[in-house]
C-alpha cells in the first residue's frame, strides 16, 4: 500500500488517542497472580442494579430476536414525567457517551471550537478532536484554590470562547475531580454564554449530589433554549454495561439530535432495565446512603493518613499523593485493588478511587496504607 490506512483517515481522527480502557478483572487477576480482587475504578455502583431492573431483563430475554423500540416510547414517557418535562425534549443515547457524540456531529465542524475546562471529562476531547473541531480548554482553579481546587472557572471558560465557538461543555460535578459549581455560579455561566452556542451540561452524578445543589432540570431547559442536559443511566442506577443515557432539551434541539442517531440506538433490554430502575426509589436512596456513608468513611481514613483529597460531590474521591502516584497504583494492583491513575487527564499525582460498599472501602484503606509503606521505603 502506499498510504498507511491511518494517513487516509480524517485529520482530526488522525490525532484521536484511543481511549484506555481499563482491564478486565480475570485478565488482571491471571497476570498478577492474585483473586478477588475489587474495582474501584470506573465509578460503578457497588449495590449493583435494582432488583427491579434485574427482573425486567429476565422478563425480556427471551424478546432480543426482536429489534428494540427505536423510539424508546415507554422510556421516553417515564423520563418526561420524572423531569417534568415534555416528551419531544428527550433523546434516548447508547449510554450518555452517544449523546455527546451526536451533539457533537450535529453541530460542529472543523470550523468551529468548543470550549471545556482542564480536567475535565476525557470524553470531550475525543468527541470534538474526531470532527476536527478545535478545543479551546479553559484553565481549571489552581491547586491551592480556597474551595475547588482544580474545579471549573467559570471565568475563563467565558474566556476561552470565541467567535469560532459553536458549544461549551460543563460537567457537574465534573469526573474525575468530584468538583462542582453551585447552583447560582452555574446560573451565572450558563447565563452569560450567547445563546447560539450550544451549552453541553453533563449531569451523569446528579443524583448522588446534595439536594440543594440539584438543579430544577425543566426550569433551566424553559430559561435556556441553548441548554442540552445529558444524564445517565451508568452511574447511580447501576446499568453501566447495559449503555443507556438520554439528552433534555427543547423540542428544536432535540429534534436534531434524533435526525443524527442510530435508529436503535438504545437497546431492548437496556430501554426495559431503565424503565423499571426508575421506578425503584429505594435502590436510588440507599445508593446516596452508601455513598455518602462511604465517602465520609473514606475522606477520614485518607485524610487521618495525611493524604489530600479533592472536595467531591461524585460517587469517586480524587487523592493527591503529592509525588508520581503510578507506583502506589502498581502496588494496589498487587493487592488485588484496582483504582484509576489519571495522569490521561495531566493529574500524574493523584489516583481516582470509586467509593465502594462499606467492605470494599475499608480493603481499598488497609492495602493503601501497605502500599504506601511500600513505595516509600522504596
Ligand atoms: C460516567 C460518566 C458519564 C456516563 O457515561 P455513559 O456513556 O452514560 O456510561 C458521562 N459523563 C461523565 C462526566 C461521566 O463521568
Amino acid at each position: 500500500m502506499s498510504k498507511s490506512i491511518l494517513s487516509l483517515a480524517t485529520p482530526g481522527v488522525q490525532k484521536l488517542q484511543p481511549y484506555l480502557p481499563g482491564k478486565p478483572v480475570e485478565e488482571l487477576e491471571r497476570e498478577l497472580g492474585v483473586t478477588h480482587s475489587i474495582k474501584l475504578a470506573s465509578n460503578e455502583n457497588p449495590l449493583g442494579p435494582s432488583a427491579l431492573a434485574i427482573k425486567a431483563i429476565e422478563q425480556h430475554a427471551d424478546a432480543v430476536n426482536f429489534y428494540p423500540d427505536g423510539g424508546g416510547f415507554k422510556l421516553t414517557k417515564r423520563l418526561a414525567q420524572v423531569h417534568h418535562v415534555d416528551e419531544d425534549c428527550i433523546t434516548l443515547g447508547n449510554g450518555s457517551n452517544d449523546i455527546l457524540e451526536l451533539v457533537t456531529r450535529a453541530f460542529l465542524t472543523p470550523q468551529h471550537s468548543a470550549v471545556y475546562s482542564q480536567y475535565s471529562f476525557a470524553v470531550y476531547p475525543i468527541v470534538v478532536q474526531a470532527l476536527g473541531a478545535k478545543a479551546n480548554v479553559a484553565e481549571a482553579f489552581p491547586q491551592d484554590h480556597a474551595t475547588m481546587p482544580l474545579g471549573h472557572d467559570p471565568q475563563a471558560m467565558l474566556s476561552a470562547i470565541d467567535d469560532a465557538t459553536r458549544m461549551v461543555f460543563i460537567a457537574n460535578p465534573n469526573n474525575p475531580t468530584g468538583t462542582w459549581l453551585q447552583p447560582d455560579e452555574l446560573r451565572k455561566l450558563v447565563s452569560a454564554i450567547a445563546d447560539d452556542i450550544i451549552v453541553v451540561l453533563d449531569l451523569a452524578y446528579h443524583e448522588y449530589m446534595d439536594e440543594e445543589l440539584r438543579i430544577d432540570m425543566a426550569d433551566w431547559l424553559q430559561q435556556f433554549p441553548n441548554l442540552l442536559i445529558t444524564g445517565t443511566f451508568s452511574k447511580i442506577h447501576a446499568l453501566a454495561g447495559l449503555r443507556i443515557g438520554y439528552g433534555l432539551s427543547n423540542p428544536e434541539m432535540a429534534d436534531v439530535l434524533n435526525r443524527v442517531r442510530q435508529p436503535f440506538n438504545t437497546n431492548l433490554l437496556a430501554q426495559a432495565a431503565a424503565l423499571a430502575s426508575l421506578d425503584d426509589e429505594h435502590h436510588v436512596r440507599d445508593s446516596v446512603v452508601v455513598n455518602n456513608d462511604g465517602k465520609a468513611y473514606l475522606f477520614q481514613q485518607l485524610h487521618d493518613m495525611g493524604l489530600k483529597t479533592l472536595p467531591t460531590m461524585g460517587n469517586f474521591i480524587a487523592i493527591n499523593f503529592e509525588r508520581e502516584a503510578m507506583p502506589v497504583y502498581e502496588a494496589l494492583l498487587r493487592r488485588g485493588v484496582i483504582v484509576r491513575p489519571v495522569a490521561n487527564y495531566a493529574m500524574p499525582d493523584y489516583l481516582r478511587v470509586t467509593v465502594g460498599s462499606e467492605q470494599q472501602n475499608q480493603r481499598f484503606i488497609e492495602a493503601l496504607q501497605q502500599a504506601l509503606r511500600e513505595t516509600q521505603a522504596a
